[in-house]
């Protein structure tokens, strides 16, 4: 099988949203009259971001999913891919995995694959999303404002919990594993929830490296601080099991990968943003509140403030 027909089995769909998709030199778009076009790229290293032993349909997933969150972020839709691949060998099952993977989270998401490159080399994928958003209407993180709530969607700490379990580090009920690691390998971008705050939230962000970094990125472009009370941090019923743990507590505030969003807004939209979570089916938790003071707290039951040590994941740490 030669790159060429391995581009043509497992990556070559029709894409009828693009002018020209897979097979020329470039792919080209038509974007929609009124929008601007939201771009971001997330790249999958094996043994960073997922564990080698993970089901390559999961990978499949997660590589395209991780993406389609950054759309979400920005109140965008989700349009368009490319996929760069660095491959050490064909593995066809390795691949047919990764292939459903992928495009099944690309036909939920309304997302068509549009180009890419394939080579020989270490795992490595790397995926670019091209999404849409109408003029002006993107979700920044720079327009928190002084006395904006703070919201939370869904849970936070699942998919940290799952990855201490998978790596030995807690010990885990194995049934509780098998519901948290979901959220850690089969992500759902907040697609909906994103484009459905437009004209709602003043600032969102997905969180994918922790609540305490992803939140202080929001505040510190908006030249703001905030108060978060833990006990209004969502977590799972599964957590709750584990909470009397400090570093399962921490794991709430700064465990990354649940591709929750975090998003501002202010106190006059409280009804509109419960009637978002009931349309929707996902619970939306008012965590805090924007302040002037340049720093992030967080007020345990006490009203004590939480030592904030690691603040989520850095590479470079
Ligand atoms: P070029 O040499 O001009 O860069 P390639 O031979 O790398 O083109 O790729 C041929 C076509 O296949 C291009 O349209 C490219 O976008 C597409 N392609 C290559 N690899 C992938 C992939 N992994 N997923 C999707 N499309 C791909
Ligand atoms: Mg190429």
């Amino acid at each position: 099988m030669s790159e060429f027909d391995l581009i043509d089995r497992f990556f070559k769909k029709p894409a009828s949203s693009a002018y020209l998709g897979i097979g020329d030199d470039a792919a080209l778009l038509k974007p929609n009259k009124g929008c601007q076009l939201a771009i971001s790229t997330d790249m999958m290293v094996a043994g960073t971001h997922f564990l080698m032993d993970c089901h390559p349909y999961l990978i499949g997933w997660k590589s395209l999913a991780v993406n389609i969150s950054d759309m979400a972020a920005m109140g965008a839709d989700p349009r368009w891919a490319t996929l760069a691949i660095a491959l050490p060998r064909k593995d066809e099952a390795w691949l047919e995995g990764f292939s459903n993977g992928f495009f099944d989270c690309a036909k939920r998401y309304h997302v068509e694959l549009i180009g890419g490159d394939t080579t020989r080399g270490p795992l490595n994928i790397c995926v670019q999303i091209i999404g849409e958003v109408p003029d002006g209407k993107a979700l920044r993180r720079d327009g928190a404002r002084a006395g904006d709530d703070i919201w939370v969607s869904g849970n936070l700490g699942d998919a940290a919990l799952a990855l201490s379990g998978l790596q030995g580090q807690l010990e885990l009920d194995p049934e509780d594993l098998e519901v948290l690691r979901v959220r850690l390998e089969h992500p759902e971008p907040r697609v909906m929830l994103g484009s459905s705050l437009r004209d709602i939230a003043t600032s969102a962000i997905d969180i994918s490296d922790g609540l305490v970094a992803d939140l202080g990125h929001i505040l510190k472009a908006s030249r703001a601080g905030g108060v978060v009370e833990f006990t209004n941090v969502p977590h799972s019923r599964t957590v709750s099991g584990y909470l009397q743990q400090d570093s399962v507590k921490e794991m709430v505030l700064s465990g990354g990968d649940d591709y929750e969003l975090c998003f501002t807004a202010s106190p006059g939209h409280r009804d509109a943003i419960l009637a978002i979570a009931e349309k929707l089916a996902l619970k939306l938790s008012r965590i805090g509140t924007v302040t002037d003071l340049g720093t992030l707290t967080i007020l345990d039951s006490n009203q004590q403030a939480i030592p904030l040590g690691k603040a989520g994941f850095d590479h470079f740490a």
